[in-house]
């Protein structure tokens, strides 16, 4: 088996789906899997239309028409005869459905998690049924997947879901026994929980599919459709001298989508790492460019060995972040403080860094909850503050086995300073893939440019 992936812009239009259509037709892979993110936009025009019922805006009714009309015109130029029904028809059936449930919104002024994900998961339904017609149409048997129906999850403490493999491979054995079939179209972002809730991967998840559809069917490779020639050195849109990386590890894949290149969703690499299926980010806008291999043990594709530069791979920033710093001489030789500091930060928010960087929309939260979990001590004097630092971005530099290399350091924090720019907290040393620094938010794309320049093109 072969997974594909294709994003919202590889779905952005009828002519973009033809497209798609035309390259899984041509593939000569013998089984493969395609598994498709909503048309651009419907997300997040989904999600929008859900705010708008909840705040009792009846403006929620036109965006729900706005999408069955694309969804419509985009069906027109691509079916045609039974097929074209039938979809016009599904279609038109999910909308009224989805008009009640938004109705019931409206009147209730309040919405469930799982009333949204079941809401915003029509994308992926629609694209993915409208691209199994095209495939067809081409001469293509295939079956289409509603993912919900295979990829179970259970729930975790951080608000994420994660894969139950041994479920999910019962339900896809059951699945394909009703549908045999060598080419499927799956639902990108679909899941179901055990209770048969539907539910999703969360934003940008399809990538997150693909890799669990490549692990259940043990594929021999997962490749991820964008509109980029493949994992850039730095943001693209950012950093105009940024250059191709033709391999990475997944190790330096994983740091360099966490630390913010959205290319590929970060939880992506995991499933596929045990069975070692490499993930190839190809560009479907330029189909002569190699793209990005991703697998365990990439050769030095530069030839250069240990040359400092080439150990590292990549830059990549988080914006709106805060900092937080807890103070105070309370700290000094008091064993345990940072563990009780990370566990009242953990009850207040999903996610934090090693070097207390917390998205910025937690940090009222997470500063109530230290000063609270800490009040005495607060009170006493053992600490001084807990202060906020807002407006913050993290730059990391991602590469392997760099962090513990001498030179490479000074290096980075040498070009920062030639920049002007001032680090407001280092975190050096939690993994050896990465060095990673907080600064101002204003100076984000200096620091990247500045850090970008000096390890490739000295
Ligand atoms: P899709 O819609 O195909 O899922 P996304 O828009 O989520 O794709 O991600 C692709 C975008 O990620 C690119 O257009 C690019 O601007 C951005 N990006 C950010 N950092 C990087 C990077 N280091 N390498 C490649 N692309 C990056
Ligand atoms: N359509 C979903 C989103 O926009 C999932 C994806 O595209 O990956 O978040």
């Amino acid at each position: 088996w072969s997974v594909h992936k294709f994003g919202g812009t590889c779905m952005g239009s009828s002519e973009r789906i033809q497209n798609v259509a035309n390259i899984i037709v041509n593939d000569d892979s013998e089984r493969k899997v395609v598994v498709v993110s909503a048309m651009s936009k419907v997300t997040d025009m989904m999600y929008s239309l859900i705010h708008k019922a909840q705040s009792r805006d009846e403006s929620y009714v036109s965006a729900l028409d706005e999408l069955l009309e694309k969804h419509k015109l985009t069906a027109l130029k691509l079916l045609d005869g039974d097929d074209l029904a039938s979809f016009i028809s599904k279609l038109q059936h999910d909308i009224n459905s989805l008009k009640d449930l938004l109705r019931a919104i409206f009147i209730a002024g309040h919405v469930t998690e799982s009333f949204s994900d079941f809401v915003v998961g029509h994308g992926e339904l629609w694209s993915a049924e409208m691209l199994s017609y095209v495939i067809r149409k081409l001469g293509v048997e295939c079956n289409w997947m509603d993912t919900r129906d295979v990829i179970i999850v259970n729930p975790t403490s951080s608000n994420q879901v994660d894969p139950d493999f041994l479920e999910s491979e019962r339900k896809l054995e059951e699945w394909f026994s009703r549908n045999p079939s060598k080419t499927i179209i799956a639902t990108g972002f679909i899941v179901n929980t055990p209770q048969n809730i539907p539910t999703t991967l969360k934003r940008d998840g399809s990538d997150f599919s693909a890799s669990i559809l490549g692990a259940l069917f043990r594929a021999r490779k997962v490749t991820i459709w964008t509109d980029v020639d493949g994992v850039y050195s730095a943001d693209p849109r950012k950093v105009s001298e940024a250059v191709i990386l033709s391999t990475l590890s997944y190790q330096e894949a994983w740091e360099m989508s966490y630390f913010g290149a959205n290319v590929l969703h970060p939880r992506t690499i995991i499933p596929v790492m045990q069975y070692n299926i490499p993930i190839v980010i190809k560009n479907i806008f330029n189909l002569s460019a190699t793209g990005t291999m991703i697998c365990r043990s990439p050769g030095d594709e530069n030839g250069d060995g240990q040359r400092l530069e080439s150990l590292v791979k990549g830059f990549a920033t988080i914006d709106n972040v805060a900092l937080i710093n807890v103070e105070g001489t309370g700290m000094v030789g008091v064993p345990g403080t940072a563990n009780e500091i990370f566990s009242a930060v953990k009850d207040a928010s999903s996610e934090h860094s090693v070097c207390f960087a917390v998205p910025e929309d937690e940090v009222n939260d997470v500063a109530k909850a230290l000063q609270s979990r800490f009040r005495q001590a607060l009170d006493a004097g053992r600490l001084s503050q807990v202060e906020v630092i807002q407006n913050c971005s993290i730059l990391a530099a991602v590469g392997q086995k760099m962090a513990s290399t001498p030179g490479v350091s000074a290096s980075l924090f040498t070009a920062l300073a030639k920049a002007n720019i001032n680090i407001r907290a280092i975190a050096q040393g939690c993994s050896e893939y990465n060095i990673t620094v907080v600064l101002r938010r204003e100076d984000s794309i200096k620091a990247l440019r500045a850090v970008h320049s000096r390890f490739y093109l000295s």
